[in-house]
């Protein structure tokens, strides 16, 4: 079931929420062998009876009566495990509830459970995680996406409704186009980071996985806002993103990045919906993105550059796990850095301490910060000509489990998801064709700075009216 139609079915009692959870339930026994979920809480029923209660009492309910949501394993729900796919974290509890959490809580939701994901969000596959991998909801010999991948994965497979993830630089888009549901990550600052375990500060978001746009645009509504405990948050009034689906598409100038076409390896089916958008009274206007190939090395900078920095804190005393039989305080360190981290993270940190290191600072993190400010500067004015732009998540469909041996490989998959967080702006993913192996293929509709609404308004149109390629 959709998200609203489990509100409007809880809401009017025709359906209990413990009856509504019980399916889920079911569904997460039969369909879990891809590994999407780590854990399913162990209050979820007292959690829906709560719901059911209040229905009785005719109490006024919240806007997501009911719905079960599965969270990221980097979200904290105050009490319960969350460990960022790290053996390092394997039994850290959260101490406090995170924002985004809360406002679900508050909206009568359920939280589900923990879903799987790249150890610290690093990578694209959910191949690297203490969990186990997870495999795609489509194709088990294939990879979910990642690092979002667990939350895709459970949402495409008809686990949960609907899921939250995070996104440094493609984390909820890649995976949501990879099992062919619906991802968004807002604009930076639109929703609170806090409690929320840290990649890159000036780079991470929170986002909703849904099944279509319509609930996306529900759940982006009720997450963002600003925190006084995210001094990133934007003040900015919330628009109500679910009137903008409803709104006419036509009129509005879409755009299409020149040197982003000519990097496409396939555009077949790009070039038919382009057409139809055409037909259909949308205007195509061709834009220009000149250094948007720059995005990728300049985020492969500031990424490690910040993980390095926010892993500083893991060091086998407070929260992160010890290793044995260490002389002293520094052996403690090295010692449980070594066994906590995985390869992966450990390459990461070193690519960090290297970009800050005194002789090179000014030329890796200081050129790719002014890098930053360039392209920043050409989306804004790509965005006088246009209202969105649109190009597709990936390169192609989801890839096979095990298929990439050489990091960098993987790293260059993620050309078309991180110019949206390089330039703090908004995109969805939205399932749009198929390509060769009856795998969905992703769409990204990116628009400037807090034009969520014309994101929304584009993508439900896109979904309700183009058939053609699915
Ligand atoms: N694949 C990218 C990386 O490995 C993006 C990860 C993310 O968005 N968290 O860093």
């Amino acid at each position: 079931m959709k998200v609203r139609e489990i509100v409007d079915k809880v809401k009017s009692k025709q359906i209990k929420a413990q009856d509504v959870l019980a399916y889920y339930l079911e569904e997460i026994k039969k369909k879990n062998s891809i590994n999407a979920i780590v854990e399913v809480f162990d209050d979820v029923f007292e959690q829906a009876k709560k719901i059911d209660e209040k229905v009785n009492r005719d109490d006024k309910l919240g806007k997501l009566a009911g719905v079960p949501i599965l969270i990221k394993d980097n979200i904290f729900l105050e009490g319960k495990k969350a460990s960022c796919a790290s053996f390092f974290l394997k039994d850290y509890t959260a101490q406090y509830t995170s924002t985004v959490v809360k406002k679900l809580l508050d909206e009568d939701a359920i939280i589900i459970g923990r879903a799987n994901m790249d150890e610290f969000a690093m990578g694209s596959s959910t191949e690297k995680t203490v969990h186990g991998l997870c495999r795609n909801a489509l194709d088990k010999d294939r990879v979910p996406g990642g690092s979002s991948g667990g939350s895709a994965a459970a949402v495409a497979s008809g686990m949960v409704p609907c899921a939250l993830g995070t996104d440094t630089g493609g984390s909820i888009r890649q995976p949501s186009s990879y099992n062919g549901v619906v991802g968004i990550k807002p604009t930076y600052g639109r929703v609170s980071r806090y409690g929320v375990i840290a990649f890159a500060s000036s780079l991470d978001q929170v986002g909703p996985i849904t099944q279509d746009v319509e609930d996306n645009a529900l759940l982006l509504s009720i997450l963002s806002g600003q925190d006084n405990n995210d001094d990133t948050t934007l003040s900015n009034n919330v628009p109500n993103y679910v009137e903008s689906c409803e709104k006419d598409a036509k009129g509005l100038r879409v755009g299409i990045v020149k040197q982003v076409k000519e990097i496409m390896k396939e555009s077949t089916h790009f070039d038919k919906l382009v057409t139809f958008l055409k037909n259909n009274g949308i205007e195509i206007v061709e834009v220009e993105i000149p250094n948007i190939k720059l995005c990728l090395p300049v985020y492969y900078i500031l990424a490690p550059a910040e993980a390095t920095s926010n892993l500083g804190r893991f060091e086998g005393i407070r929260c992160s796990r010890r290793a044995e039989n260490c002389k002293d305080v520094n052996e403690i360190y090295k010692k449980s850095r070594t066994q906590g981290f995985g390869d992966e993270v450990k390459r990461r940190i070193m690519l960090g301490n290297f970009v800050l290191s005194s002789g090179y600072f000014d030329a890796y993190y200081n050129k790719a910060k002014k890098i930053q400010q360039m392209i920043k500067k050409e989306f804004s004015s790509a965005f006088k000509s246009c209202d969105a732009i649109i190009m597709p998540t990936t390169y192609g469909e989801a890839f096979k489990i095990g298929e990439f041996k050489n990091p960098v490989d993987m790293y260059m998959e993620d050309i078309f998801t991180i110019p949206a967080n390089i330039a703090g702006i908004p995109a969805i993913s939205i399932p749009y064709a198929c390509g060769e192996n009856k795998l969905p293929l992703g769409l990204q509709i990116f628009a400037d700075k807090l034009q969520e609404e014309k994101i929304y308004n584009l993508a439900n149109y896109i979904e309700k009216n183009y058939t053609e390629g699915k």
